[in-house]
């Protein structure tokens, strides 16, 4: 293992559906690895961080418990920890990522007549959610329902008998139609989570600069470098136009004096309409760049 009381530990999800996204957004970030991923540890070569590689079920209580300094968890799963009560006050950061989304729904048989939470009354949930399904259930005043604890296949639960409805993650609701099961109600929208202990000294000032870099590349996400040509007379109702710009750059054109051209960083999404749009407004040879990194 790392001893080295210089080096943070940052636990990821080994192999999985978080995987892939945690990973791309650390490259983005910079950061290369030393080791294949099949290892318990990799070391990173440019900031002096070690990567554990584990069971995504079990990073909230490596960071809450000091293990590993750092995490990148879904926000169902750190939820999930945290109303259950296994986590203390011990991860004041929490940094949402934007990547891994997905919902965690309460389903029904398609056949069972649902209008509203109270009809849930003295059902069998199956879940793996145990605590967020038992907070919603609560907050929506639901009399006697009560929670099986299932670690997959949730879904063949209410064909078997052992349950009235599921509680899981739903990302297309294949799975659940293919079962005789629809969604009911949505109780939990989750996204990947930066999540961090309390740190001081050096592993604090590490941290610091793993978050600057994450929101770095969030930034620049759907960020655009926009450049036209416009009328002169247009461009204030051009600028209008583009979503959260910058204030423009104006330039001369050569050899054209009602023209110019106008540079500018959109920090949203653009989209075809607004191009559309600025067409209209008189705007031609309009260019639309990815930016790669961005820093206030
Ligand atoms: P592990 O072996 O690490 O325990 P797992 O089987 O529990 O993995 P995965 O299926 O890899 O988990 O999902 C990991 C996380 O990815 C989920 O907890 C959730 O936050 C997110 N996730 C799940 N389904 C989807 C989806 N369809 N789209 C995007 N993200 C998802
Ligand atoms: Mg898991």
């Amino acid at each position: 293992g790392s001893d080295q009381p210089d080096r943070l530990r940052l636990a990821v999800q080994k192999k999985g559906r978080l995987a892939d996204d945690t990973f791309d957004l650390l490259k983005k970030c910079g950061l290369t690895m030393s080791q294949s991923k099949n290892r318990l540890y990799a070391r990173v070569e440019q900031l002096p961080i070690d990567i554990l590689l584990v069971r995504d079920d079990d990073i909230p209580a490596l960071v809450a418990g000091g293990a590993s300094d750092l995490g990148i968890v879904g926000g169902n799963v750190f939820e999930e920890e945290r109303a259950a009560g296994r986590l203390g006050d011990n991860v004041p950061m929490v940094v949402p990522l934007g990547f891994s989304k997905c919902r965690l729904c309460i389903a029904l048989p398609k056949e069972t007549i649902y209008s509203a939470p109270k009809d849930m009354a003295g059902m069998r949930i199956a879940t793996s959610y145990p605590a967020l399904t038992e907070a919603w259930l609560n907050e929506n005043g639901v009399e006697g329902a009560r929670t099986v604890v299932m670690n997959g296949a949730h879904e063949i639960a209410p064909r078997l008998g052992v349950a009235d409805a599921v509680c899981d993650i739903v990302s297309t609701g294949g799975t659940l139609d293919a079962n005789g099961l629809a969604v009911a109600e949505t109780i939990y929208r989750s996204e990947a989570l930066f999540i961090g202990g309390p740190l001081d000294g050096r592993k604090a000032e590490i941290a610091e600069a793993l978050r600057l870099r994450i929101e770095g590349v969030q930034r620049s996400a759907d960020a655009k470098y926009v450049m036209l040509n416009a009328p002169r007379d247009a461009v204030d109702a051009i600028a209008a136009v583009l979503p959260a710009a910058d204030q423009p750059t104006i330039l001369e054109l050569a050899g054209q004096s009602d023209k110019v051209a106008v540079h500018t960083v959109c920090r949203e999404e653009v989209v075809w309409e607004q191009l559309e749009k600025l067409r209209k407004l008189g705007a031609s040879a309009i260019l639309v760049l990815d930016i790669d990194k961005m820093l206030a």
